[in-house]
């Protein structure tokens, strides 16, 4: 990977279509689509953007070639953090065959016998996988550590790598505490948060059936935003359940993957401040029933759409992946599932400055090898993403 700071002022011109995701721009979208456009960057940020006739003068010029340019993606769901890998799970699982082992807490013994050298370059690698895509936010979390010092252990990492860092000690009550899921959550709310919370922005817990119900997720949340947390949550993934409601309840910033909703949830989300954030990549990875996207929106709900990348249900670090899935089985409009990736992104992590391309943002922005941001969907597995700037430097 090269890294190229240029000094002074940059205008990237010659671009077919702009997404700004700024409504007040170009075709009055909300997208903000400028046909014939530039974009003046200074330093990390976004100065000015318009058609490409009016651009001012500037120090420096890029010619993107009559191709489209985008908001760098915001990937705000990850797991990172790990060790192992899970192939056989996944083979057993396409091909129909019962598969017995034991799942999350497979990765979990694999993230705690490796070093931190391991851990560190995994993180590394999944990271720069994932900018070669255009994703240039990424939230990533702990979860398969488990105990105090591998779940602070986890955070203390992926922190050297993102600033968007969740606390995730509540992912599975591990088989040590099998017999005692109450002790697990007096360990989550009380010495593993200790541990963790300097190195965390967010909290978060999978409520769902077999993890940890409402009572305990409240707990979990309400203690993680005690010591400045703020929650999110894995929410209505495999039933219906408590997680969304408790979520807009508590203001969380997100409630994700959302794929089993009734009429009250999905009020609940388009009357709160919680973004819906889908993660396709797992029901792909594990062949079940899409989240409804349409459903949500029609309602008024903000939905976002995230990778969930994960080496047991959704082993992608692709946000195009993402929108293909979005647009082909979802019920999204291309328009809709780029400003999910993008400025949807950016709403589950409560960011300003990211996800569009407006005076003021961080100058993150993806080339496209198309003349079109649709062509994200309209041709799937393409590797479209040919340059990626990240806060002003050329990253891709
Ligand atoms: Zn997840």
């Amino acid at each position: 990977m090269t890294t190229t700071t240029t000094p002074g002022t940059t205008a990237l011109t010659n671009i077919a279509s702009l997404v700004t995701n700024d409504p007040s721009l170009g075709d009055g979208t909300p997208i903000g689509l400028i046909q014939d456009a530039a974009v003046v960057i200074d330093g990390d940020r976004v100065v000015w953007v318009g058609e490409s006739s009016k651009a001012p003068a500037t120090d420096n010029a890029v010619d993107a070639g009559g191709r489209a340019v985008i908001p760098g993606f915001v990937d705000s769901h990850s797991h990172l953090v790990f060790a192992g890998d899970r192939t056989q799970e996944f083979n057993a699982r396409m091909s129909g065959r019962a598969y017995s082992a034991g799942g999350i807490r497979t990765t979990v013994a694999a993230t705690r016998a490796a070093t931190d050298a391991e851990l560190s370059a995994n993180v590394a690698r999944y990271l720069a996988e994932a900018l070669r895509q255009g994703t240039t936010t990424q939230e990533t979390k702990s979860g398969y550590g488990l105990t105090v010092d591998d779940e602070a252990r986890a955070l203390r990492i992926a922190r050297e790598h993102t600033d968007e860092v969740t606390y995730l000690g509540a992912h599975i009550v591990p088989p040590d505490h099998a017999d005692d899921p109450a002790a697990y959550v007096a360990l989550v709310t009380g010495e593993m948060l200790d541990a963790c919370a300097p190195y965390a922005r967010w909290v978060d817990v999978f409520c769902e059936k077999g993890a940890f119900d409402g009572d305990q997720a409240r707990a979990i949340l309400t203690a993680g935003a005690a010591k400045g947390l703020h929650p999110r949550v894995h929410a209505n993934q495999l039933s219906y359940g408590p997680g969304v409601q408790l979520a807009v309840e508590l203001d969380a910033a997100s409630a994700d993957h959302c794929t089993h909703l009734t009429d009250a949830d999905v009020d609940a989300l388009a009357h709160g401040a919680t973004v819906a954030t889908l993660l396709p990549g797992a029901e792909f990875s594990t062949r079940a029933a899409w989240p409804d996207a349409r459903r949500l929106l029609d309602a008024g709900a903000t939905v976002a759409l995230s990778t969930d990348c994960n080496p047991g249900s959704s082993f992608t670090s692709s946000m195009p992946f993402c929108i293909a899935l979005a647009v082909r089985d979802m019920g999204m409009t291309p328009d809709e599932a780029v400003w999910s990736a993008t400025a949807g992104g950016a709403a589950a992590l409560r960011r300003q400055d990211i996800g569009r391309l407006t005076p003021g943002a961080r100058a993150d922005l993806a080339l496209l090898d198309a003349p079109s941001h649709v062509h994200l969907a309209y041709r799937p597995g393409v590797p479209l993403v040919t340059a990626v700037w990240r806060a002003g430097e050329r990253v891709h």
